[in-house]
């Protein structure tokens, strides 16, 4: 026994309780217009074998859970004698404890008893969104097509995770502990009744209710413990499964749109036999139903046998089912819950703290099954989880110092009380733990995991006892005859962080090349602060030939070396492994640049290396010559003519994060204008500003081919169109789109250039009469514009990504207008941000005037600085003066004014005169934000210098 949990800063009724319940039989009462519900439970209790010690002790008393249950009666029943014992007990409302005593000894017959408990329950009103849907809980509704206006419709359902049930009936409610239930509801007769289980008998009452008793469950916790009663509709179907061959019955109820729900069954139908096979294990249960709720809070449960979903997430009208992402999701919640009907539900964990693997666990094998049948083919190289999950939970992992262990993390959260599922659900590591099985399965392979997996839950003792996943991957990997699994789970539910592989190449005397692989974790404190103890990573390492190396597979030590072999084009194919790779040898990205050139690198592996070599640059700790180097050679190829550049091509995404570092550098590079840059400069412009350029054919206007280029393709358009900001072609082009953009036709100019159309517009404007015409634009009750806003929102397809509104066209305006590198202009924008102070982003025309005033030349360079200075120092006292509203436009005007004054003693000492200011801005700390920018850029700067 090894259970740590803590609840509520007390011990587990499991693990010091003399006796524990083995099976429940609950009755209950439910009114529609009553707030509690007649009940009574009969419950078997058990001696506890977990304590020894008291086992020969007589018992006089024992404890439960209970909470907002009014007891009316405890007593046990002798069942041979049919004698009574009364039993006294006390409630403590701030544990949630029930003592029940005896003054004589508890008797027992073949180590049990019978307890009997009469109680009233309390049913919960729902009204809205913010009531909270726990225990037993109540909600009036209309029906859409209603012709009465009275929500005389009633639904009544129960929530139990993580810790309800006793707000239901009295048990011990701890995932530790399994047990069967027996439930009996009375309900008026035209309420439909679901429950874990099908119904055993149903009795009609002549007072016009109905008596129903459900079929015992099998053991489970009492967290999915559930049922629903009231004004259902439903659809259902029935499905032959595969291992058992049984029919079982499928059923969904909604209160409304019941035709909206046919999707659900259908996606049911097809994935409960797949699940079945998976596992080779019989679907525990005689049938299975999905409930849709008007009001959940939790947005879905997986009870057992009835799974309760928040009803819009599943009502799908034909539109919404004809968009595919919107489809794929329904899927991924269906498939997620069908999985926890085995795992989490059959088999469970034996304590919260494990919440986060039966979650990953879910979604990592509902996603594997969509992935096979071709419902979400490319599922694990998508956007949805290479970027919006992968990365970004890696680099939340590096970025937030206070992400600990898995296991670390999940005592913390126990060690607080648990009022809702996510108080004990942690985001972090349910991510994380999606992107360790996905490794774990490429790594053993599917029909071998698969196998583990269903010898595991074809042992009896993991469904009679509640389990961790450590016992899990242990037998696993004895089935499997492998001690790496359970090492490989340990690893990295034990180290935080993300693992660092340095690859180098190395030639000996006799030419024989081989590679160095090293690996650290990857983070930013002190030194000393963390161990840098080895993950067990899988490698994924690509070989020339498009297979993947099955030698060297899993790397556990510091350094491993590679020898006799040629062919290494990368590591972490597909980006399917939870790590970082740093190529630091020109031979390694010459292999990466063959592959290119030979149109076979795919897609997502460019993206890879990019976001790597992205994460390294401008950081102290990682950022290497060789990746400038790498950059390059890289981004060159891409530009070299045996490389298609089109819509069909899959390197724009890759491109994408390339061309970002290149616009930082660009922008660096003339803050340090005048510390030999202009070899840089000259280089970029020429080996990829203007090759890209080139490359790419500029169509007149894009209403032809807009539907076949992609987002990311349109994105490094704009993103090359603004490095070439003062090319001639480029000026001309964006002459033409400029004037499109405003007057139409239609669907000419994609959301996506808007802003470089902008900055080049900007950057080359010279006269008052172009920079008063934009300023015009930014006019909201100017009916012109307003046509122009809806021409905007025509062009955009991709809602999501770009809100665009009226404040979308202000802010790009905004950002760009002080691009131009007139000096008029720039006193004029540097008054119109004063007289505008108040106004909404106002400070983004700084961000134009940031890029060009130090891009000027010499004195006028000079020139401008001091004119902002003067400027900013000027005003500053009268936007203090107009005091809390402008706090942050103030800080965010000050953070770039001082990167744009960069470094000046003279100035420094003049900000010391708003110390103790009425706003409490530290304007010393922000200038040392400003100076550490300033230096990280500085950085770049010198290693771009030694490989130029
Ligand atoms: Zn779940």
């Amino acid at each position: 026994m090894s259970v740590q949990a803590i609840t509520n800063g007390m011990s587990l009724l499991t693990l010091d309780n003399p006796v524990l319940p083995s099976h429940y039989e609950i009755k209950l009462n439910l009114e529609p217009n009553s707030v509690t519900a007649k009940s009574s439970i009969k419950i078997t209790m058990s001696k506890n074998d977990k304590m020894v010690a008291s086992a020969k002790e007589d018992l006089k008393q024992f404890r439960l859970h209970s909470k907002d249950l009014k007891i009316a009666n405890a007593f046990i029943v002798d069942e041979d004698s049919n004698k009574k014992l009364l039993l006294k007990w006390k409630e403590d409302v701030n544990t949630n404890l029930l003592t029940l005593n005896s003054e004589e000894a508890i008797p027992f017959k073949d180590n049990h008893f019978f307890l009997h408990i009469e109680y009233d329950a309390t049913v919960k009103i729902i009204k809205t969104h913010e009531d909270k849907t726990y225990g037993i809980f109540k909600t009036n509704f209309m029906k859409q097509s209603s012709e009465s206006s009275i929500a005389d419709n009633v639904i009544i359902s129960t929530h139990c995770q993580p810790s309800y049930a006793k707000t239901i009936f009295p048990c011990v409610d701890e995932p530790s502990i399994k047990t069967s239930f027996q439930l009996t509801l009375e309900t008026p007769s035209q309420f439909k009744t679901i429950s874990n289980t099908g119904i055993k008998s149903e009795e009609k009452l002549k007072s016009g209710r109905t008596v129903t008793t459900f079929k015992t469950t099998p053991l489970m916790s009492t967290s999915v413990f559930g049922f629903a009663a009231g004004d259902f509709d439903f659809i259902k179907s029935e499905v032959e499964m595969p291992i058992s061959k049984k029919k079982i019955p499928l059923c969904v109820y909604a209160p409304d749109n019941i035709d909206f729900t046919v999707f659900t069954l259908d996606t049911i139908q097809k994935y409960l036999p797949l699940l079945e096979n998976y596992f080779n294990k019989e679907y525990p249960l005689d049938k299975l139903d999905f409930v849709l709720l008007p009001f959940l809070s939790d947005m879905a449960m997986e009870n057992f046998g009835m799974v309760s979903i928040l009803m819009n997430h599943l009502t799908l009208p034909p539109q919404a089912l004809a968009n595919d992402n919107i489809r794929e999701q329904c899927q991924q919640l269906i498939v997620h819950e069908l999985v926890h009907q085995w795992f989490g539900n059959f088999i469970t964990y034996e304590s919260w703290e494990y919440l986060w693997f039966n979650e990953s666990f879910a979604t990592w094998l509902a996603s594997v099954l969509l992935t096979e049948t071709g419902d979400s083919p490319s599922y694990w190289t998508s956007n949805a989880y290479l970027q919006q999950h992968m990365y970004i939970t890696m680099e939340n992992e590096i970025s937030n110092p206070s992400i600990l262990s898995i296991i670390e993390q999940s005592k913390r959260s126990m060690n607080s009380e648990i009022i809702e599922t996510s108080d004990v659900f942690n985001a972090h590591s349910y991510a994380k733990g999606i992107a360790i099985l996905r490794s774990l399965q490429l790594t053993i392979g599917d029909e071998l995991l698969k196998k583990g997996i269903q010898t595991f839950i074809n042992d009896e003792k993991n469904h009679t006892h509640s389990i961790k996943p450590m016992d899990m991957w242990t037998q696993v990997g004895s089935t499997l005859k492998s001690a790496n699994i359970a090492n490989y789970f340990a690893s990295w539910s034990r180290l935080q962080g993300v693992p660092i592989v340095h690859v180098e190449v190395e030639t000996d005397g006799n030419n024989e090349i081989s590679y160095k692989l090293t690996q650290h974790r990857y983070y930013h404190g002190e030194q000393d602060e963390i161990e840098d103890i080895p993950y067990h990573i899988p490698l994924f390492i690509l070989n020339e030939d498009g297979s993947e190396d099955r030698n060297n597979v899993l790397f556990t030590d510091r350094t491993l070396i590679i020898n006799g072999k040629k062919d290494l084009v990368l590591l972490n194919h597909n980006g399917q492994g939870y790590y970082k790779v740093s190529y630091e040898s020109e031979t390694l990205y010459d292999s990466i640049c063959k592959q290119l050139l030979a149109n076979k690198l795919n897609g997502v592996d460019l993206f890879t290396i990019m976001k790597d070599i992205k994460s390294f640059i401008g950081d102290e700790k990682y950022q290497k010559p060789i990746h400038f180097d790498g950059l390059f050679k890289i981004l060159r190829t891409l530009c070299s003519p045996e490389i298609q550049l089109d819509e069909t091509s899959v390197y724009w995404y890759g491109l994408n994060v390339g061309l970002d570092i290149i616009q930082k550098i660009d922008r660096y590079e003339r803050t340090f204008k005048n510390v030999s840059m202009d070899k840089i400069s000259q280089t970029l412009t020429s080996e990829i500003f203007i090759p890209f350029m080139n490359k790419i054919d500029w169509p007149k206007d894009f209403s032809k081919i807009k539907e076949n280029v992609s987002t990311e393709q349109l994105e490094c358009m704009s993103q090359i169109m603004f490095l070439n900001r003062q090319h001639g072609t480029i000026i001309k082009k964006c002459d033409t789109y400029f004037q499109k953009m405003l007057n139409g036709p239609k669907q000419c100019i994609p959301i996506e250039l808007v802003n470089s159309i902008l900055t080049v517009y900007c950057s080359n404007m010279t006269s008052l009469k172009q920079w008063k015409k934009l300023i015009n634009v930014m006019d909201e009750t100017s009916e012109s514009n307003k046509e122009i806003l809806q021409h905007l929102i025509e062009n955009s397809d991709n809602l999501n990504k770009y809100e665009i509104n009226f404040q979308f066209i202000k802010n790009s305006i905004l950002e760009n207008i002080g691009f131009t590198s007139k000096e008029e202009l720039m006193e004029r924008n540097l008054r119109y941000i004063n007289e505008h102070i108040g106004s909404m982003n106002i400070e983004y025309i700084l961000i134009g005037i940031n890029y060009n005033s130090n891009g000027g030349d010499g004195d006028a360079n000079e020139k401008n600085i001091k004119s902002i200075e003067e400027w900013y120092l000027t005003n500053l006292p009268n936007w203090i003066k107009i005091g809390m509203k402008l706090k942050n436009t103030i800080k965010n005007i000050s953070l770039i004014v001082f990167q744009i004054v960069n470094n000046k003693k003279s100035f420094v000492d003049k900000l010391t005169r708003f110390k103790g200011n009425s706003l409490g801005i530290d304007f010393i700390s922000y200038y040392s934000l400003a100076t550490a920018e300033i230096n990280s850029q500085k950085l770049i700067i010198e290693d771009l210098n030694k490989v130029l």
